[in-house]
């Protein structure tokens, strides 16, 4: 790309000059409104060679997001398309690289380059990039997506293993599954949507559960090409389609953060039905019985994942893993799992946000040092004393079951109201506050005792102490929170 792109077609003078960090849904929905505000100064970085963030980097087969994709798109840019409620990772990556397409960002995006450190001094962020490139900017946006970095299980023997082993968010396509036998380790949403996908195609599937885990069926029908021209004929139609959906996950948002809510026994009720129904095998059923409440890890949805774990060719192993071996797994019984592929769904450093990236704020601060006992920011946006550094779905924010883009657009519109105050003139840094980040979290510490993510078990959502790093309120609360910045939570220079 053009060395220059970030300076091309510069603002006005005076107006900001902006870093984002990441081409993923946040990074591109950054650009797009930066552009939209007529802030033209900035520039993309993006480590990899294409935009779409963690829509490029899953591809593994049965991909897709648990958002209805009415929901799961960004408000500016609906889509009458969709083909199915839950439309396939890949379409949803190729709607990302449409939307970013039609917006041009594209030159403004350094590929394949990615931001190592960002330092700041004399008022301005000083970027490095791994390639060498340098960068000096007003603001930065981190756009770095949350779950990102794959988490490698320590098993022993991990390395012995002869056939081909990868994670899930590495999917290698050069190996062929068809009539092979595949061991799976993990039962997130990464996994159940693997199963369905991949048991009708491979020999011998073999899925290694440490955890059962409760699963809503949703089911997943594909919108008929009489409905997509509706939506397209009638653009309003899709507008109400979103408010419906929004409506629900509603619901759903209030009901986690009260485990005592009718609402969510009504998903408790749901998960249960569903096992009890669809599951023919009492034996296999009580394997897959979790004993713990729903939706306290991070709820399934599947339109037929017990379908698929019943079908002869694969086979639930519950025993434990004892380790890995040349030719397959071991588990604690002394049974050998022998395997041609092995796929370790076993998620993601949930506390890394935009690490490795090194980030020096005011006076020398590290970010790795601020945040050496787990991440936080006020409002998951703005981190004290690392003035006009902004994060999208930066720490402790609402990422249960829920569509981050909705979350992302308010935290962007929040911020640009920040930004609006430098553009005024009224100060040149701008920071949150120490003590409105340390009141915030004393109250989302407390609040989340109520929540379903404490009634007892162990998740993503979970930090080191066991407390959830997540948005304990309503989700109207969020969007409340976000209307204004409150001026006294930061601080101005
Ligand atoms: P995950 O939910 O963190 O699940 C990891 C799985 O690996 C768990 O079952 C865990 O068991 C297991 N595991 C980890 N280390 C293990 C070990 N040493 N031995 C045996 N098992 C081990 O990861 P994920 O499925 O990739 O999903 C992560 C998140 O990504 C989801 O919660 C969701 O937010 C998002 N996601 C969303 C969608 C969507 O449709 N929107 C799809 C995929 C992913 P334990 O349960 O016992 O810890």
């Amino acid at each position: 790309m053009d060395e220059d792109a970030g300076r091309a077609g510069s603002g006005a003078p005076g107006d900001p000059r902006f870093a984002i960090i990441g081409a993923g849904m946040a990074g591109i929905l950054s650009a797009v409104k930066l552009q939209e505000a007529g802030l033209t100064d900035f520039t993309v970085y993006e480590k990899a060679d294409r935009v779409g963030g963690t829509w490029r980097a899953n591809t593994y087969p049965g991909l897709s997001c648990d958002v209805p994709s009415h929901l799961y798109s960004y408000s500016f840019a609906p889509r009458a398309d969709w083909s199915h409620r839950y439309a396939p990772g890949g379409e949803i990556h190729g709607y990302f690289e449409g939307v970013a397409r039609e917006h041009a960002i594209d030159r403004h995006i350094r590929f394949g380059d990615e931001v190592t450190s960002c330092r700041f001094a004399d008022g301005v962020w000083h970027l490095e990039t791994a390639a060498g490139h340098r960068d000096e900017v007003d603001v930065v946006i981190a756009a770095t997506g949350v779950l990102h970095h794959p988490k490698v299980p320590e098993i022993e023997g991990l390395d012995d293993f002869e056939g081909t082993m990868f994670h899930s968010s590495r999917w290698n396509h050069e190996v062929r599954l068809d009539g092979k036998r595949v061991g799976i380790v993990g039962t997130g949403s990464t996994a159940v949507q693997m199963v369905s996908a991949l048991v009708g195609r491979v020999g011998q599937l073999s899925l290694f559960q440490r955890t059962a885990q409760w699963v809503l069926q949703a089911e997943n029908p594909p919108y008929t090409d009489d409905e997509r021209a509706a939506f397209r004929q009638n653009t309003a139609r899709l507008g109400e389609l979103r408010a419906q959906l929004t409506q629900l996950f509603d619901v759903f948002a209030n009901a986690i953060v009260d485990a005592e809510s009718p609402e969510m026994q009504m998903v408790a009720e749901a998960c249960r039905a569903n096992l009890e129904d669809n599951v023919r095998d009492p034996e296999l059923r009580e394997r897959l019985r979790p004993d713990y409440q729903a939706a306290c890890k991070r709820l399934i949805m599947s339109p037929d994942f017990y379908e698929a774990i019943q079908q002869p060719n694969a086979e639930l192993v519950t025993e434990a893993i004892e380790r890995i071996e040349a030719a397959g797994i071991r588990t604690r019984d002394g049974r050998l799992h022998e395997f041609d592929v092995l796929v370790l769904a076993t998620g993601f450093k949930a506390d890394a946000f935009m690490r490795p990236m090194g980030v020096i704020g005011r006076d020398g601060q590290a970010l790795e040092q601020v945040w050496a006992a787990r991440p936080n920011a006020y409002l998951s946006i703005s981190i004290p004393d690392f003035p006009n550094f902004f994060m999208l779905n930066g720490p402790n924010g609402p990422v249960g079951n829920f569509s981050l883009i909705e979350v992302a657009e308010l935290q962007f519109a929040y911020i640009m109201q920040l930004v609006d105050r430098l553009r005024a003139g009224e100060c040149r840094e701008i920071s949150a506050s120490q003590e409105a980040m340390e009141q915030h979290e004393a109250a989302r510490v407390e609040a989340v005792e109520n929540t379903v993510w404490v009634t007892g078990c162990r998740s993503w959502y979970l930090d080191d102490r066991g407390i959830p790093a997540v948005w304990p309120w309503s989700f109207d609360r969020f969007r409340a929170e976000m209307q204004a910045p409150k001026p006294a939570a930061f601080e101005y220079r």
